[in-house]
């Protein structure tokens, strides 16, 4: 049996490939889960799909893995990217591993004139987002970009990947779902101000959605948002 563990490696994974684990890995399935020779667990590297494997050694700081079998073949999720504004530091943390649990495969930080922009941590949201994705089961982790500013990132948007842009008070259209690929984006805890709403408005692939009559907080709307565009099509 492989066992319910599942790590995240930068190595390559093929039959009988050697993985050496990180100083906190070794940790984890020493101290934390109280692994040792022998036992099996699962590999993933976003690139080679997920392997079983078995532990050959393992100490305080450090051991060594060896990859049996292939159990999945690589399947990248490409669909859905998330442009969100930089929130205090536990909504970002929230929305990072969130949306890594519902499949986001790009995190756009987006900086906009009323978001509070606190220094984001980009090394703390990629462990944040490599943890949800081993939890989750993908076989992917979410690239996380740099912050850049919102009319930057509309200007570099790839124009054939329609943008759904969460706007609250606007008479727009409810959020419908799509399994095409899409992005959509969360503007900051005080809203858009005039000027980036023209500016989004002067892109043909932004879509603005309403997410219904209530205010949401972002990570709110981050969070459903995703589900509500992953949702099954009917009619
Ligand atoms: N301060 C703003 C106000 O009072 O109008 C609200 C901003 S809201 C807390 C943060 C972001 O969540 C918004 O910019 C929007 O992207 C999204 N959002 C929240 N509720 C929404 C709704 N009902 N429809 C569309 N977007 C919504």
């Amino acid at each position: 049996m492989h066992g319910s563990i599942r790590l995240h490696v930068a190595a390559p994974l093929a039959a009988e490939a050697i993985v050496d684990v990180t100083p906190a890995q070794a940790h984890y399935l020493g101290a934390v889960m109280r692994r040792g020779a022998g036992d099996m667990l699962r590999l993933f590297n976003g690139r080679e799909g997920e392997w079983e494997a078995r532990i050959v050694a393992l100490k305080r700081e450090r051991g060594q893995l060896v990859a049996v079998r292939r159990l999945r073949p690589q399947r990248d999720d490409e669909a859905l990217w998330l442009v969100f504004v930089p929130l205090k530091r536990d909504a970002t943390e929230l929305v990072v591993q969130k949306a890594t649990e519902l499949g986001v495969a790009a995190l756009l930080p987006a900086l906009t004139e009323r978001g509070n922009v606190p220094r984001l941590n980009i090394d703390r949201l990629r462990a944040i987002a490599v943890e949800a994705a081993e939890q989750s089961e993908r076989l992917t982790v979410p690239e996380i970009g740099e912050p850049q500013r919102l009319a930057a990132l509309l200007g570099a948007w790839p124009g054939d990947r329609p943008l759904i842009a969460a706007i609250e008070r606007a008479a727009a259209p409810r959020l419908r779902p799509t399994h095409k690929p899409a992005g959509l984006l969360i503007g900051p805890e005080g809203g858009f101000s005039p000027g980036e709403l023209d500016e989004l408005a002067r892109h043909a692939f932004v879509r603005p959605v309403s997410l219904g009559p209530r205010i949401l907080r972002a990570e709110t709307a981050a969070i459903v948002g995703l589900a509500l565009l992953q949702a099954p099509v009917t009619g």
